[in-house]
């Protein structure tokens, strides 16, 4: 069994698709563990994102992830890192398959409605990042 960080980004909060998301999870078979909805603050969002920190785009996307609520998983599932990447597609909706998430309802590379972790280490540090152990109910 493995654990991965999902967030639905502002972009996907705002247009009302939290339960839809949450579907394409639980009909691939995969378990949500933990669910809390939270507003980042500028700090949080730079440190939750540090790994971009001399991209070009770290200033715009920092202020996209504050720009309102965001919803907050962890995911529990066989495979699960690999299995919600494909679920959400490639980072610019424009190359990603049909069927994914992004490509349903992403409008923009910075504004593409979900993140998910790339890999274990990742998710341990962005899981941590979020939900204490007692709030993981597996
Ligand atoms: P995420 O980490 O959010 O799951 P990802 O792993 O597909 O997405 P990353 O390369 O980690 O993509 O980039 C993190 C986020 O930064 C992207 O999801 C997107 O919102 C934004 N981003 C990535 N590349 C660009 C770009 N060239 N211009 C603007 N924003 C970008
Ligand atoms: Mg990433």
């Amino acid at each position: 069994m493995e654990r991965t960080l999902s967030l639905i980004k502002p972009d996907g909060v705002a247009k009302n698709i939290i339960g839809e998301v949450i579907k394409r999870f639980e009909t691939a078979g995969i378990k949500v563990v933990a669910m809390k909805k939270l507003h980042l603050s500028q700090k949080q969002a730079e440190g939750f994102y540090a790994v971009h920190k001399e991209r070009p785009f770290f200033k715009s996307l920092t202020e996209f992830m504050t720009s309102g609520p965001i919803v907050a998983m962890v995911l529990e599932g066989e495979d699960v890192i690999a299995k919600n990447r494909k679920l959400m597609g490639a980072t610019n909706f424009k190359n990603a398959e049909e069927g994914t998430i992004r490509r349903d309802y992403a409008t923009d590379i910075e504004k593409n409605v979900v993140h998910g972790s790339d890999a274990p280490e990742t998710a341990a540090f962005e899981i941590a990042y979020f939900f204490s152990m007692m709030e993981i109910v597996g």
